[in-house]
């Protein structure tokens, strides 16, 4: 290959040679004679209107009045030789009438071919010559209303097609470079174009392939082969002027991108009088006022003014060294502008010469070869940086996944303890510290939750999984997650619904309960009284599109109209003053908006400051369920109250679980979780030991922890898969793992997990993944009736707290009656009132201060809201040595309390 490769290029090498040295050596070949065409040298005479005679010379410009018919005059030659021969008159926008003899053998005119205009369009003219036309007068006459009208150019003589190849050797090359340049600029816009939409970017090289393409267009249409080329010679020449007065504008346009419009207001105004200039040209054109070729000096001076000032503006920027930002381009403006000036400036002046329009082409193609080269130099730079920032957000997306695992888990372990405490200590101060300690725990948790779909939804990893759904169950959620928050705060809390909504719906139920409770969350944070009110309605746009409408309306504080506009921005927290103490990151507005365009609906907000705001959803959705789900709140709605008290949902001795993780704590915790229900639960710290305990027992189910060290969850899985002794091969293992990043799930799937569970474990979901994969005959419940145990809502002891705000006394114990119940006893147990007057007595008011403090807090927590307000009074009071208050109000206080221990006691 490598000699056919050397032989092809020494070929190719040789065969240039020989052109090149025939072209040089051999005779001239002339195929159809030699080539004749020459310059018509004769002795004119200008014969006046007033019949007087001058001699003069062609070509020459002569000082004919403007529409005057000039009519010269010479002999033909005698000798016209065996050859049929031509002349070639040229006509500058004159009317023209050649007579031999007398006899008019040829004219030309545009009079009766164009729609305006007041002259022809330059042409050439060829007279055919016979033989007996030989010594006869040739007679001439040309008219132009114009400047035209006494230039006399150029006459040739010989045969036609000698006459065509000087014509084509002269002004061929133009022709071509023409076509070429149209090829050019048509191509850049067009790639430029389908960049722009690939990349959503302003490509700037757009503007140069427009330019290039009207310059290529004002060379092809004035060339002189134009006659060849069009039937209609008027319209080609008035498109000649006016893509002359059009031409500055894409390259004002280009130029002004690439400065990233640091002058665009002196471009505005440059733009703007070429743009006028043009316009007038073509009016003062078409109404027979002014021909283009009158005002083409106007024209070109605005050219020139254009050219002038991109200059201007390029010596602007290299004194201020902004240059480096397009130094390539620069090289390529200055040498087109250059070109471009030179040849202005002949055509101005008119001097004959091989047409130099070859050199504007010429710069202008470098322009656009060194803009191409810029364009894509940046493009590859974009790129890298695309790729780079790519890079750093999939960097970003795993931190944040080990994050998830690295913080949910220890608060998994903290909530965890924290239940336990919660459900076994009867200590009323425990207790206290226990429920802080709770409520500060999934603050956090939630946070971190915000943070991870904030992170999910800008790394586009978050899903909308649609699933059919009950509506009821969505809205019971709502209403027990909300109930008693409203009811802490005194709010009157309702949902209204139109009941011909779908009993079930197909969309993401998790992503649009998320959706509400930000909004009731927030209707609730932002409300000191009155009203919340969550509507549901819904209209069906086709056969099962259904538009589910979703309205959260509040009388809370209200958003001022300048705020509205970056209200769903992330991180923005309106009114920052007023709203400081209230907790929050300016999140869940983002979040909300991101979930909603997710899902193709919309979210808009009406507020009225100081009144209350109303937040309107609208998410389409599928429906399949021709049943309607009635009126809500009145067959649905169950206080939060009525949640269950915790006890264990099954009993199953006979049941073997193994739990695999490395922290300790967390095994702690899955071990307290499941207590009463009476499993043998194993534990191992790591996959190591894990396998170990496959080898020997056999269990029902094995919880595996994803993120262990030496050998994570999956190793662990694949390990146990390969194991020969495995004596667990068909026991289900179940991925226990804080990583909440969407995808997973499937991922777990995959790799051969029964299914996922995600932590902090919630004692329920616990219990109910293991019911899910319990052998059924190991599992049995435990009241009498052997079913599983349903909800408690009524004939409790709470029924005769009425004189207490159970909802929010439970709510504070964990949404747990039992707990609950521990803590009312606890508070009767206490009889702080006793020491409470003993400081009073004894005037101790730093012990006073603690002691109500202590009140204060533990009548909040069973849900004695008066006593606990009127204890806070007392509180600030002592502390801040207002004495003469606790005085008058102290005794009254501690009948009250008095009272309510005995109501309790009697009650319980
Ligand atoms: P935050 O975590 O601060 O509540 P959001 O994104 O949920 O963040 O809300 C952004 C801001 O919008 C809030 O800080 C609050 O100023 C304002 N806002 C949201 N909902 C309401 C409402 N129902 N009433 C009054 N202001 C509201």
């Amino acid at each position: 290959m490598k000699y056919i490769k050397y032989t092809f290029i020494i070929l190719v090498l040789i065969g240039f040679v020989y052109f090149v040295a025939g072209q040089l050596l051999l005779p001239r070949e002339t195929p159809n004679g030699n080539y004749n065409c020459q310059e018509f040298i004769a002795d004119w005479t200008w014969i006046k209107p007033d019949g007087t005679r001058i001699a003069i010379t062609i070509p020459g410009t002569y000082d004919a009045a403007r529409n005057e018919i000039m009519t010269v005059e010479t002999s033909i030659p005698e000798d016209l030789g065996s050859n049929i021969k031509c002349l070639q008159f040229s006509s500058s926008r004159q009317d023209m009438q050649i007579f031999v003899d007398g006899v008019l053998r040829q004219q030309y005119s545009t009079a009766d071919t164009r729609w305006f205009g007041k002259t022809s369009s330059g042409a050439y003219v060829i007279l055919e010559l016979d033989p007996a036309d030989a010594g006869k007068k040739l007679t001439v006459t040309f008219q132009s209303d114009s400047s035209y009208s006494g230039v006399l150019r150029t006459i040739y003589y010989g045969d036609k097609m000698s006459m065509w190849i000087k014509m084509f050797k002269d002004y061929g090359a133009e022709l071509i470079v023409g076509f070429i340049m149209l090829v050019l600029g048509i191509a850049a816009s067009i790639i430029s174009i389908v960049l722009r939409h690939i990349y959503h970017k302003q490509i700037n090289l757009e503007y140069l392939g427009w330019g290039t393409t009207i310059v290529a267009t004002w060379i092809i249409f004035n060339s002189i082969f134009r006659q060849l080329m069009f039937s209609n010679l008027s319209t080609a020449s008035d498109i000649t002027f006016l893509t002359v007065t059009l031409i500055p504008i894409p390259y004002l346009l280009y130029l002004n991108s690439v400065q990233s419009r640091r002058y665009q207001k002196w471009y505005s105004i440059a733009g703007g009088i070429v743009v006028a200039d043009s316009v007038i040209c073509s009016l003062l054109q078409v109404t027979n006022l002014v021909d283009f070729s009158e005002s083409i000096k106007i024209i070109l001076i605005v050219c020139l003014s254009a050219i002038a000032f991109m200059g201007f503006t390029i010596i602007c920027d290299i004194k201020k060294g902004y240059t480096r930002e397009y130094r390539l381009i620069i090289i390529g403006i200055c040498g087109a502008c250059l070109f471009a000036t030179a040849q202005i400036i002949l055509y101005y002046y008119q001097i004959e010469t091989t047409f130099s329009g070859i050199l504007i082409a010429l710069g202008l193609i470098i322009l656009l070869f060194l803009a191409a080269i810029s364009t894509v130099t940046d493009l590859f730079i974009m790129e890298q940086e695309k790729k780079q920032a790519i890079l750093s957000n999939q960097a970003k997306a795993v931190f944040l996944a080990n994050m998830s695992h690295e913080i949910r888990t220890p608060i998994n372990a903290v909530l965890g303890m924290d239940e336990m405490i919660l459900r076994e200590s009867t200590e009323e101060n425990v207790q206290e510290y226990a429920k802080d300690i709770h409520n500060a725990g999934r603050t956090l948790l939630t946070l971190i939750n915000d943070i991870l779909d904030f992170s999910k939804i800008e790394s586009g990893k978050l899903e909308i999984l649609p699933s059919e759904y009950d509506v009821s169950s969505l809205l019971n959620d709502c209403y027990n997650m909300t109930a008693t928050r409203a009811k802490a705060k005194n709010l009157d809390f309702q949902i209204e619904n139109s009941p011909d909504i779908p009993k079930r719906l197909f969309g993401d139920e998790i992503r649009i309960r998320q959706i509400i409770l930000n909004l009731l969350n927030n209707a609730v944070k932002y409300t000191p009284q009155g009203r919340v009110v969550l509507t549901l309605n819904g209209r069906l746009v086709s056969n099962n599109q259904y538009i589910l409408q979703i309205s959260v309306s509040d009388t809370g504080i209200g958003i001022k109209q300048e705020n509205l506009a970056t209200l769903f921005d992330s991180f923005q927290r309106v009114e920052e003053k007023k709203t400081r103490n209230i907790e929050g990151t300016g999140l869940g507005l983002a979040i909300t908006k991101q979930l909603v365009t997710l899902m193709k609906g919309t979210i808009s907000v009406e507020s009225t400051y100081g009144v209350g705001s109303v937040f309107r959803v609208e998410l389409p959705q599928t429906v399949n369920c021709k049943d309607t789900l009635g009126n809500f709140s009145t067959i649905y709605a169950k206080p939060a109250s009525d949640i269950c008290e915790y006890h264990e949902s099954f009993h199953a001795p006979q049941g073997r679980i193994l739990m695999v993780d490395d922290i300790p704590i967390n095994l702690k915790v899955f071990k307290a979780l499941l207590k009463n229900t009476q499993l043998q639960v194993d534990f191992a710290e790591s996959g190591q030991q894990c396998l170990e305990l496959v080898k020997k027992n056999t269990y029902h189910i094995i919880f595996l922890d994803h993120m262990m060290p030496n050998m994570d969850g999956i190793e662990t899985l694949q390990a146990m898969q390969q194991l020969i002794e495995n004596k667990n091969r068909s026991t289900p293992v179940i991925m226990l793992t804080a990583n909440a990043i969407v995808g997973a799930r499937e991922e777990y799937l995959a790799d051969g997990f029964a299914d996922y569970l995600s932590k902090p474990v919630h004692a329920e979901k616990l219990e109910d993944m293991i019911l899910k994969y319990l052998p059924e005959e190991l599992v049995f419940y435990p009241d009498e009736t052997g079913t599983k145990p349903t909800l408690k809502t009524s004939g409790d002891f709470t029924d005769n707290l009425s004189f207490l705000d159970t909802a929010a006394g439970i709510s504070y114990c964990n949404n747990d009656k039992a707990v609950y119940r521990m803590v009312l006893d606890a508070f009767i147990r206490a009889q702080s009132h006793i020491k409470l007057h003993n400081c009073y007595k004894k005037e101790d008011w730093k012990g006073y201060s603690i002691e109500i403090h202590g009140i204060k807090s533990s009548s909040l927590t069973i849900g004695a809201l008066d006593i606990s307000a009127r204890a806070k009074a007392l509180e600030l009071a002592a502390k801040s040595g207002d004495i003469e208050f606790v005085r008058v109000n102290h005794d009254a206080f501690v009948e009250d309390y008095r009272k309510l221990l005995a109501q309790l006691e009697h009650a319980l």
